[in-house]
């Protein structure tokens, strides 16, 4: 437990990362610290900042590598799961879980984040990925954000203009841990968002290997093409495997550890889908799925 003057939070040695990651592969991150607010977060940052710090969120759409992070992991823990509700506008912490947001939402009758219902990471990830599913994402009913930056500590706030939001990404130059965000709602009915909200998980149980340890779309969407799917299906690579790492027969732009993948096999089975879609198409596909840490 550190309690340094202005630095309060956990800080644990050895935190293995495979434990907390979708595709539960993965090395060790040195330490990783769990702030007890945002004050300390800052701190925290401007006093580490000349080791590697990492934010995460529920590791399900990233791979971490098998020796895993020489540095800091910084994980965001209960303080920062609140959701407060004001005049149709919601401040929700980043370490709050999209479920449980879309159905705390969904229960004040609140539309507009229903599309989260179906994703399983936290609103951090979600800041960071851009992340949307069934024609929403997260940058069309986001306000502003407010993120500490890992270079020296220092507190922003971002609106959505500067955030600069495209297809799973945003444009900011640096990096940043984001600690809560604001979002417009508006007012439905319960029953017509829970509607909703269940069209989707019945949608998503149907074409989606989810009860599979995954990290949902390997590659995003090539812009004004195929959807990623189809080019790897095109180029006979549904079900392919190298070792315990698959291209899922279900839905092929999942990949799937089916029993003691290495983070290594994913990455490796992922560089090879690139190289074998371009050889046969000529579209590059593109990471989503983030890769950190060491060989
Ligand atoms: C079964 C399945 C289905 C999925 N379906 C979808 C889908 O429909 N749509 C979709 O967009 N995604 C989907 N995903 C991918 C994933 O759930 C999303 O990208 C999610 O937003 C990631 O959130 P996370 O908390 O798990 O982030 P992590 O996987 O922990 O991290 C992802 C990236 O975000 C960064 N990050 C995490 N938290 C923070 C923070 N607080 N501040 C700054 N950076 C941070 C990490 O450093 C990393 O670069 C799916 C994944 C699975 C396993």
């Amino acid at each position: 437990m550190l309690n340094q003057s202005a630095i309060n939070g956990k800080i644990r040695e050895k935190s293995d990362l495979s434990k907390t990651t979708w595709f539960r592969v993965g090395g060790f991150a040195d330490y990783s610290f769990t702030p007890d607010n945002i004050e300390s977060l800052s701190q925290f940052v401007k006093q580490h900042n000349d080791s590697q710090i990492v934010p995460l969120g529920c590791g399900s759409n990233i791979i971490v590598r098998d020796k895993g992070i020489r540095g800091y992991v910084i994980k965001l823990g209960r303080n920062f799961t609140n959701i407060d509700i004001e005049n149709n506008i919601a401040t929700i912490g980043a370490a709050a879980l999209d479920y449980n947001v879309a159905q705390f939402l969904a229960q004040k009758g609140l539309a507009n984040l229903e599309f989260l219902i179906g994703i399983p990471g936290s609103i951090g990830g979600a800041i960071e990925m851009n992340a949307g599913a069934y024609g929403s994402e997260t940058a069309n009913h986001f306000i502003d954000c407010q993120a500490v930056r890992i270079s020296d500590g220092k507190i922003f706030t971002f609106t959505n203009k500067e955030m600069g939001y495209k297809y799973r990404s945003h444009s900011l130059e640096e990096k940043f841990i984001f600690t809560s965000a604001r979002f417009k709602l508006e007012n439905k009915s319960p029953d017509e968002i829970i509607s909703k909200m269940q069209t989707i998980i019945r949608n998503r149980q149907e074409s989606q290997p989810i009860k599979e340890r995954t990290s949902g779309s390997t590659f995003k969407n090539p812009q004004n093409n195929k959807k990623a799917w189809e080019l790897i299906d095109e180029a006979g690579l549904r079900g392919f495997k190298i070792g315990d790492a698959q291209i899922s027969e279900k839905h092929c732009n999942f990949m799937i550890n089916t029993g003691n993948a290495k983070a290594a096999d994913l990455e490796n089975l992922g560089n090879y889908i690139i190289e074998k879609v371009y050889q046969k198409t000529g579209i590059r596909l593109e990471w989503e799925i983030r890769r950190i840490g060491e060989k």
